[in-house]
């Protein structure tokens, strides 16, 4: 029996021309969903297509780009998405369950588990869960913004097995097959890397109606391969072949799940949580983190940007400015502004108080470059 994650967007779930809902598509999803659960698997459905199918009632043609129009949108097409998933999923004796997620609820530890619980929950009562971001509330910096993010985040949270990307594309290519005749398929990726090694081109979506390009299905592979979920792109009009691929055929291009996983709570800290500010190192202190496993200390900071209280989450970055790793800091940028540079024992001194020895704990933080 395993946990599957099931992402699907709004470019295979409406047809492109005229934005209706791509029905035979989707009754071929849930088709391939009963028979998983028949064959004992656990399922969940991460659906976009809120603001798509809020756009064809309310007869927008086009995806609105102001903040609250789209909040609007969303609010009118989630109810209807999930009518038309409650009609099809009953007709063949499913129940399913709606769950709109918003980073907030992930980003506190407590709402996190609660979160984690609920979906146990459903799934042991045999419920497959349809989830989608919270568009009608979630706040602009803080949005997942793509479904790729959240199926990746979801596919942890429930610690699943397998996570399929449904999307516009077969599989991952090196270079876009729409206008490279010489682009190459890729069927495996066995480490992240290897993707960068190929210069895969990884365009925007063409559709008008979807979220997310090919980046933001890499960077959820990354996410989910590093949670040790064995993740898949394939196409989205031909749900049947998840079935297919879990029978070991080679179809899409699929992640082997990371050697090196990583911790829950790191992974929380580096996916989930959003960097309130950036503290440059130097390059004794990148060497002693990305090398030695050190933690951070003052000495090692030369630089500190952005507004944030001890306990947020940070970028350390090298002296370029680039992202070496993300942690929770134990100083807020006002107190790290007057101990920057400065060695350990100094800090009681200069602040007045004795704070932590550290200002990122190794415990606390994760090497993402
Ligand atoms: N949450 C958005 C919706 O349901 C979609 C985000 C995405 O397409 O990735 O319309």
């Amino acid at each position: 029996m395993n946990t599957i994650v099931i992402k699907i967007g709004t470019s295979s779930l409406t047809n492109s021309e005229t934005g209706n809902l791509a029905l035979s598509t989707i009754s071929s999803l849930i088709e391939t969903i009963i028979n998983l659960r028949q064959q004992g698997h656990r399922v969940v459905l991460v659906s976009s297509g809120a603001v798509g199918v809020g756009c064809d009632l309310l007869g927008l043609t086009e995806k609105p780009r102001n903040i609250s129009i789209k909040q609007a949108v969303a609010a009118v097409g989630q109810g209807r998405l999930m009518r038309v998933y409650d009609d099809l999923f009953s007709s063949l004796k499913q129940t399913i369950a709606q769950i709109l997620l918003t980073r907030s609820d992930l980003s506190r530890r407590s709402s996190y588990v609660n979160a984690h619980n609920t979906f146990q929950q459903l799934l042991q009562l045999g419920v497959v869960p349809i989830v989608n971001e919270n568009d009608t509330t979630a706040v602009e910096e803080l949005k997942f913004g793509d479904n790729d993010t959240l199926s990746a985040l979801v596919a942890r949270l429930v610690e699943a097995d397998w996570l399929f990307i449904l999307t516009d594309v077969d599989k991952l290519y090196s270079a876009d097959p729409r206008n490279n005749p010489d682009a190459l398929p890729i069927t495996l990726v066995e480490r992240i890397e290897q993707l960068q090694e190929l210069e895969v081109q990884t365009g925007e979506s063409v559709s008008g109606r979807g979220t997310g390009g090919m980046i933001t299905k890499i960077e959820a592979a990354k996410i989910a391969t590093t949670a040790g979920v064995r993740t898949v792109i394939t196409d989205g009009k031909i749900p049947t072949n998840i079935e297919k691929i879990l029978n070991g055929e080679s179809i899409g291009t699929q992640f082997e799940p990371q050697a090196q996983q990583v911790n829950a709570r790191k992974h929380w800290i580096a996916n989930v949580l959003v960097p309130a500010g950036k503290l440059y190192l130097d390059q004794g202190a990148v060497k002693a983190i990305s090398e030695s496993g050190k933690s951070l200390l003052a000495a090692g900071i030369t630089q500190v940007e952005g507004e944030f209280n001890s306990s947020d989450a940070v970028q350390l970055c090298n002296e370029e400015g680039e992202e070496i790793a993300r942690g929770l800091v134990n100083y807020s940028n006002a107190e790290l502004q007057k101990i920057l540079g400065c060695r350990s024992e100094n800090i009681p001194d200069i602040l007045g108080y004795a704070g932590a020895e550290t200002v990122v704990h190794r415990d606390n933080l994760l090497i993402t470059n």
